[in-house]
């Protein structure tokens, strides 16, 4: 160890009465065990840690209640054995008197701790395992804001720490509990700069102590001894504790302004926290423990205590012996850099150093704000070499940019501006809501640009699908326009076809006007007015240059390729007679026919004749080879005849037809029988066996009955209609029809 006299000064500061010996001339005392522990998830700067942990749930001392809740996060720890009685929202240390998500655990009192596990080796440890352990015990700074230690030891993973500043300042007035901690645990303090030592492996260690702590001084010294680490001892004042300042009167090399100590290769841990680390990796214990100063003028028993995390700070009062008559004003922290806190249910945290409990004459209320005189004052105490008053003024106007340009952020909130200002102006507090403002401000612009990018990543991707859909229906279209003209471009082949079918609308026409000039004419045989003379006189027009376009169309058409005796040729030509046919069949079907149906069957008469002759024609061009099969062909189409009859027939008697209309479907049934028997005969085959059997279900009487009804009915009708029919034969008719009538009722019912 040596000691190094080489210090710097920092701009501005302030003396303010000390008030230390109100608690450093006692020990530090433990505190009893209380019956609730209060413990907030968020203790530390970064997310509050999640509970993993529920209630009626039974802890030990040590165990993990809450586990890290991200990177910037720490876990958190019981402080006793006990009872996880409730998890919810309780009040916090805070000026504003807020509750804050909470684990309360009810002791049991056996203060029984896990199983611990010591690291006395931790030299064969890795760096990242070592960190897990600090990180693990729930570690965050004990003598500032509450940094995770973790994070704080990897702030620049890439920037070498060439500078390990351990702050023993305390500057603030009243508070002693780092001045115990190093005097009374001066070598587990320095057993942990040990751990960090190794850890980060800087070329010096530096240990800032003001010189208004002889004790500790010596201590740490004497702890040091054989360590090259320089204790460096500088003159009191305030605020030298701050991290940037402690630098600066070390080093003197001053942090850039927005950066942090380990941009410049220097890294800054308070004694708190290296004690804190030293019982993580040395002990295996969590921090569930600080040591705190209790002082005032309201207590009569001041000093250190350690106490557990979650301690009610009524107990912790209570223990230094509050006299609430006198109790004024309450502080977590110190008169400096403190706040007030509403009430005495609030739990002790991580991050709490000292309890004030101050009478009215000690801490006396401030005068009533005036306007600023523009002294100057403030500037000069500034240890950030800002100018207060200007940030005063851009903070009453929030006008925010201009407190940015003015390093607003640099403040430290020391409170020193506020302390020498002679219009008593609470200097810091416009500084802290302007630095929430614009924190706020920043985050709801930080959120709106998110908002933004995702909006426009949204807008372009539906762009995006716009385009290839258009690309697509683009793809299609010419798709289909290739189609058409590959289509138009077909080869000629297919020309007759559309030759034909102009030939046959032609024909249609033809026939068409013929119908409706036939129509017009009969019109005008029963009517003859002018308007059907002329009628008729257009439509015999339109006809007559119907056929000839018809006549013209046949004339210039190919003459029809002789086709070859093919199949193919034979096949189409018997479709159409057989198409014709039927046609013809059913046209002749009609039992009065108009003049235009009968045009229509001559027509189709006309139509069939030519096709049968077409086909008789290629028939007789096919080589002799085909004979046979044509008899084939025959004997074929007579059977097809035989079915159809057959099946005529069956459909009638399945309608309950009478024996007028069964009758000639049975005559045709046996002239197709008959037809069939020729065909077989020319063709050579044997005759098929004819079996004719009773069709199941319709048995002889009621077929008999039928029959009778259907002539009676017969008879009755021809009578009907011939006018000189006698009346008495028609009554025997009517008679014999109703007989019948009731005699097939009869056998049905
Ligand atoms: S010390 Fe107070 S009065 Fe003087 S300039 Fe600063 S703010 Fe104004
Ligand atoms: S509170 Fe801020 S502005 Fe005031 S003296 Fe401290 S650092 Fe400077």
């Amino acid at each position: 160890m040596t000691v190094q006299e080489r210090i710097w000064d920092i701009p501005g500061g302030i003396h303010p009465a000390e008030r230390k010996a109100l608690s450093n001339r006692t020990p530090i005392q433990q505190v009893p065990l209380p019956k609730r522990l209060v413990l907030p998830l968020g203790q530390h700067i970064g997310a509050a840690a999640e509970p993993c942990v529920v209630v009626g749930q039974h802890v030990r001392k040590g165990e993990q209640i809450a586990k890290a809740n991200g990177f910037v996060s720490v876990p958190l720890h019981a402080p006793t054995s006990g009872s996880v009685a409730f998890i919810g929202e309780q009040p916090y240390p805070h000026a504003s008197g807020m509750l804050a998500p909470a684990i309360v655990i009810d002791s049991d009192g056996l203060d029984e701790w896990i199983e611990l596990a010591p690291h006395s080796d931790y030299r064969s440890l890795e760096p990242s395992e070592l960190l897990t352990l600090i990180r693990e015990a729930g570690i965050n700074g004990l003598g500032g804001a509450g940094f995770p230690t973790a994070v704080k030891l990897t702030a620049r993973p890439t920037q070498k720490i060439h500078t390990l500043i351990i702050n023993g300042t305390e500057c603030e007035p009243y508070i002693t509990a780092d001045d115990m901690l190093m005097r009374e645990r001066a070598a587990e303090l320095v057993a942990g700069i040990d751990i960090l030592a190794h850890l980060i492996q800087p070329q010096q260690v530096l240990i800032g102590i003001e010189d208004n702590k002889p004790e500790a001084i010596a201590a740490v010294q004497t702890a040091c001894a054989g360590r090259d680490y320089q204790v460096r001892v500088f003159p009191t004042k305030y605020p030298s504790g701050g991290e940037k300042q402690l630098i600066q009167i070390l080093t003197g090399v001053e942090v850039p302004s927005g950066g942090l100590p380990a941009d410049i290769g220097i890294l800054c841990q308070n004694v708190g926290t290296c004690m804190a680390i030293h019982d993580a990796v040395l002990l295996g214990r969590p921090l569930i423990s600080r040591i705190t100063t209790l002082t005032g003028e309201a207590l009569a028993r001041p000093g250190n205590v350690e106490a557990l995390l979650g301690t009610p700070v009524g107990e912790l009062l209570a223990f230094a012996e509050l006299d609430q008559g006198t109790l004024n004003r309450l502080i977590m922290g110190g008169p400096m850099m403190g706040f007030t806190l509403p009430s005495l249910d609030v739990p002790l945290i991580k991050t709490s150093n000292c309890l004030l409990a101050s009478t009215a004459a000690e801490l006396p209320p401030p005068a009533p704000a005036m306007p600023c005189i523009r002294c100057g004052e403030c500037a000069q105490a500034c240890p950030a070499s800002l100018l207060p008053q200007q940030l005063h003024f851009f903070a009453l106007g929030q006008e925010h940019e201009q407190l940015k340009e003015h390093n607003l952020f640099d403040c430290i909130e020391c409170g020193a501006c506020a302390y020498v200002c002679p219009s008593s102006i609470p200097l810091v507090q416009y500084y802290r809501v302007a630095k929430a403002e614009i924190r706020e401000l920043e985050q709801k612009q930080l959120k709106a640009e998110h908002s933004k990018q995702r909006f426009e990543q949204r807008q372009e991707r539906l762009r995006r699908a716009e385009e290839q859909k258009e690309a697509e229906r683009k793809a299609r279209a010419e798709k289909a326009a290739r189609a058409k003209a590959a289509q138009a471009d077909a080869p000629t082949t297919t020309a007759a076809a559309p030759a034909d079918e102009a030939l046959k609308k032609l024909k249609i026409e033809a026939s068409m006007a013929q119908v409706a000039l036939k129509k017009a004419e009969k019109q005008l045989a029963a009517h003859d007015t002018p308007e059907l003379q002329a009628q008729v006189a257009e439509l015999r027009v339109a006809a007559e240059a119907a056929q000839k376009a018809l006549a013209e169309a046949q004339a210039t058409a190919p003459a029809p390729t002789p086709k070859p005796a093919g199949d193919e040729a034979l096949k189409k030509a018997k479709i159409e007679a057989a198409m014709l046919k039927a046609q013809l069949r059913k046209l002749e079907k009609l039992e009065a026919p108009d003049d235009d149906q009968q045009a229509e069957l001559a027509r189709v008469r006309q139509q069939l004749e030519t096709a049968e002759k077409a086909l008789a024609e290629l028939d007789s061009q096919k080589p002799a080879a085909t004979t046979k099969p044509a008899c084939d062909e025959a004997l074929k189409k007579a059977k097809i005849e035989l079915a159809m009859k057959r099946a005529e027939l069956k459909k009638a008697e399945k309608a309950d037809s009478d024996e007028a209309a069964l009758q000639p479907l049975r005559e045709a049934l046996a002239a197709a029988e008959q037809a069939l028997h020729a065909a077989e005969a020319t063709s050579g085959k044997p005759a098929p066996e004819m079996v004719r059997t009773e069709r199941p279900g319709v048995d002889a009487e009621l077929k008999a009955l039928k029959t009778e009804v259907a002539f009676a009915r017969a008879d009755l009708r021809k009578l009907e209609r011939d006018d000189n029919a006698a009346s008495d034969a028609l009554e025997q008719a009517r008679t014999r029809l109703a007989e019948a009538e009731r005699k097939l009722a009869e056998y049905q019912a």
